[in-house]
């Protein structure tokens, strides 16, 4: 690709989802004056949404930026600027001083998917290789751990086998707990276009809600929540009873097929209607499209993750693939839409609780050898990290001590906000490393360290389909502002003096692409390989798919086409799960399923879509969505305000009735913070029980109850 330096137009990436879109900065020098796509990049062609296209109005911002280190001599106090200098030794100094009297145990790192992959490593290696404790995760728990726990648990390897080039190239769209025309926009343009190429093209939706994805579909099965996993087994009832299973992929490239064939001998369609909520007419025109299609591509997201099953979801729906052979080859595959823009580069360099460097996993000794290995340190410790949820369950029971929060907003984003925020208050000592100095979680920092926004840092990121962008800075970092790699690497240092480890050998970073190169060379051998990549190639031929290892001309497309898997015997493995219930149930006292999900022009906690006012002209203010059956049940009219109730708290918001609710459910949401309504937002009554296997909590359903406020 032609380095667009001298016309003043620099090759990024979208800071928000998963997509991934390629992104050229306008810039003249001093700030970021526009965006727009880049026509050259794979993933977007040129395409932008609404909120990609509007990151430069975000840029500007410049009022609300943490500028200069600030630390506060004690709670309650105001922080005070200091040098980095100052800063940094004194976090050194508090954290060496817990860890020397409580064991490295006693601190956490909570990071982020919107790091780039070399901040992502840096902070990774600081924690298990240096300090010796596996508490750093990410907030990437809450949106994908459950997709890497289906893959992993059936194809042997956390790696989405499909590509976006799949969707043009299919005959069956089966999108299953994603409303994609909202989360993930351009992915949406690609099926619009493949419906318009393609009029024999079959869309199914599977989502509790009739959003706009699930309204043009061709069939909506709107499942009662939690159902997902019925569902799919009486999907593949059907396809085994009419003989749509590839018994030849299945004897020839899978095992454990007979234990799951039992066990969806008791999920027929007319067994699990009443469950599922949807007529078993419907489960069967979907398993008929599913099965007999040449080419069916799966689409998911949130829907199948954020559930207290998660895992089990996800493998349910991968089974249909194994049992169909719908995989490996054009146009059909499971395909996992990420959450966040590096999502997958966290994954990567193993930035999570539970795993290490280039998919190894922490739970496996010869791994933890490896790493040590490349690391040059002794050991990496044994003992499993907490994760997300679990980092602050233990900071409020005061097992971690000492928590370094960086580049997310936990006192909005994470469910059960009550007991974030009792943890936050009671931490002895939280470092907030961050953009924006008015998070909710900036309030909470004892250090606040300003980290370099988007457009202003170099690095990689990993979209949905393993392609992996170079980000160039486009314009200087302002004040004081430091890459987050390089805060990390700068404490590391100084953390190191203290505790008399060869920090300086195990950080010897002058430049961040020595990051890349070092988290290269950990993935050569691995089913990531990237060995063959380099910021230059990457500059020069564009963004590319792993695995790419050295010698390779271009990364692959779509994996196992072959039909090996990355598993002991080279086959993948059927799971065999039972339809299990939501972790909270309805009841007499909360009778309505409580959901949550995207807006189409928010992200996240909103710290940077709400900062741009035309970003609001599509949603304005916050709303509980609910069926008009329900409110008449209630008296309620749109507008009035309601209580929404469990035993975590409430929230006081207007209703609205909605034609995309079914009658027993409530939905909000995610993006609406304490800022902008009651409490501490939508995530005041959101449930943190999680996925056994993946940690993921079951962000979108909890129990409610729903009563007309009084008048003040
Ligand atoms: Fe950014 Fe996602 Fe929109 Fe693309 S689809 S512009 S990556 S938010």
């Amino acid at each position: 690709m032609t380095s667009l330096h001298s016309s003043k137009l620099i090759q990024s990436a979208c800071a928000y989802c998963g997509v991934g879109c390629g992104v050229l900065i306008e810039t003249d020098g001093a700030s970021i004056t526009g965006v727009r796509g880049d026509p050259d990049h794979p993933a977007n062609f040129g395409r932008l949404c609404t909120k990609g296209s509007t990151l430069h109005l975000v840029a500007a911002q410049t009022d609300a930026r943490a500028l200069y280190p600030e630390l506060r001599s004690e709670r309650g106090a105001a922080r005070e600027r200091v040098s980095w200098d100052s800063a940094l030794d004194h976090a050194a100094s508090r954290f060496a001083e817990i860890i020397h009297t409580h064991g490295p145990d006693a601190v956490g790192f909570y990071i982020s998917g919107q790091l780039l992959t070399e901040d992502y490593y840096v902070f990774n290696k600081l924690a298990k290789g240096l300090i010796g404790t596996n508490n750093v995760d990410t907030n990437s728990r809450l949106c994908m751990s459950s997709a890497v726990t289906g893959y992993k648990t059936t194809l042997g390897a956390d790696a989405p086998p499909a590509c976006y080039d799949d969707i043009a190239a299919t005959d069956c769209l089966f999108i299953a707990g994603s409303n994609t025309a909202y989360a993930h926009p351009i992915v949406y343009r690609r099926i619009e276009d493949a419906r318009k190429a393609n009029p024999g093209l079959k869309v199914i939706v599977v989502d509790p809600r009739r959003t706009d994805t699930a309204r043009e579909a061709d069939l909506h099965l709107p499942i009662l929540p939690g159902t997902d996993v019925a569902l799919f087994n009486a999907m593949l009832h059907v396809m085994l009873w009419e003989n749509m299973a590839d018994t030849d992929y299945i004897a020839a490239h899978t095992s454990g097929f007979d234990a799951l064939r039992a066990t969806v001998r008791e999920y027929s369609p007319e067994a699990v209607a009443g469950l599922c909520g949807v007529p078993a007419a419907d489960i069967i025109t979907a398993a008929r499209w599913f099965g007999k299609s040449p080419a069916t591509l799966s689409l998911y997201c949130q829907g199948l993750n954020q559930s207290s099953h998660g895992t089990d979801k996800n493998a349910a729906l991968i089974n249909l693939h194994l049992a169909t052979g719908q995989i490996g080859r054009p146009g059909a595959g499971p395909f996992s839409l990420t959450g966040q823009p590096n999502a997958m580069g966290g994954r990567e360099v193993g930035g999570m609780a539970n795993l290490l460097s280039a998919h190894r996993d922490l739970a496996n000794p010869a791994h933890r050898a490896e790493v040590a290995a490349l690391w040059g340190v002794d050991s990496v410790p044994a003992t499993p990290g907490k994760t997300a949820v679990e980092i602050f369950e233990a900071v409020a029971r005061g097992e971690i001590k000492a928590l370094w929060i960086a580049c997310t907003n936990p006192a909005q984003s994470l469910p059960n906000q009550t007991l974030v925020r009792a943890a936050l208050a009671a931490a002895e000592f939280v470092v907030v490393q961050e953009v924006n100095a008015f998070t909710e979680t900036a309030e909470y920092a004892d250090l606040l360290l300003p980290a370099t926004a988007w457009g202003e840092k170099e690095g990689t990121v990993t979209n949905s389909e393993r392609r992996i962008t170079h980000l160039q800075a486009a314009i200087a970092a302002p004040g004081e502002t430091r890459p987050d790699w390089e805060i990390a690497a700068d404490f590391a240092q100084r953390l190191g003096v203290l505790q008399g480890k060869p920090a300086d050998r195990l950080f010897p970073y002058t430049n961040v692409e020595a990051v890349f190169n070092e988290h290269r060379e950990s993935t050569r051998g691995r089913d990531l390989d990237i060995t063959g990549l380099s910021y230059a190639l990457l500059d020069q031929q564009g963004p590319q798919q792993w695995p790419f290892p050295e010698g390779a001309a271009t990364g692959k497309a779509r994996l196992y086409a072959d039909g090996v898997y990355p598993t002991a015997d080279g086959r993948a493995k059927f799971a065999n799960p039972r339809y299990l219930p939501t972790a909270e149930v309805i009841n007499t006292r909360y009778p309505l399923h409580f959901n949550t999900g995207r807006l189409r022009d928010q992200w996240h906690g909103m710290s940077r879509t709400g900062m741009v006012a035309r970003l609001f002209s599509h949603v304005e203010t916050p709303a509980l969505s609910m069926h008009a059956d329900d409110m008449a049940r209630r008296s309620l009219k749109d507008g009035d305000l309601v209580r929404v109730k469990n035993p975590r708290g409430e929230l006081l918001v207007p209703v609205e009735a909605s034609e995309e609710m079914r009658v027993g459910q409530v939905f909000m949401p995610m993006h609406w913070g304490g800022r902008y309504m009651s409490g501490f937002g939508v995530n005041t009554i959101t449930a943190d029980q999680c996925d056994p296997v993946s940690r993921q909590p079951e962000l979108k359903h909890a129990v409610v109850q729903v009563e007309k406020a009084p008048l003040p």
